[in-house]
């Protein structure tokens, strides 16, 4: 006489734990260059954002993203007070470039 029974059910004795990937918050907005570099900068003009790749030149012929560095060149550490805008290539305060979200 067979007393083998199957399990009317047949639950796994182990559960599958939930895997939280480290990476799942990852942005994948990497394939194209599209994304602006900060939607908080943008010109208080006309408000294009300044690009990753956007460069600006100081006076010492050094070009660089002054975004980057709040207004201060990189090569001679001169402050820039206010920046031009490429776009509408109106100059505003450095400081008026930088949006404050809702606090
Ligand atoms: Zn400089
Ligand atoms: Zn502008």
């Amino acid at each position: 006489m067979s007393t083998a029974r199957k399990s009317k059910y047949g639950l796994p004795t182990t559960l599958p734990t939930t895997v939280v990937e480290p990476d799942q918050n990852q942005e994948v907005f990497d394939d194209n260059a599209q994304s602006p570099a900060d939607p908080r900068i943008r010109c208080p003009h006309c408000d294009w954002s300044p690009k990753p790749e956007s460069r600006w030149q100081c006076v010492c012929k050094h070009h660089w993203n002054t975004f980057d560095t709040g207004g201060i060149c990189p090569s001679c550490m001169f402050q820039w007070t206010t920046t031009q805008c490429l776009s509408c290539l109106v100059f505003s305060a450095h400081s008026a470039w930088y949006t404050h979200p809702a606090e």
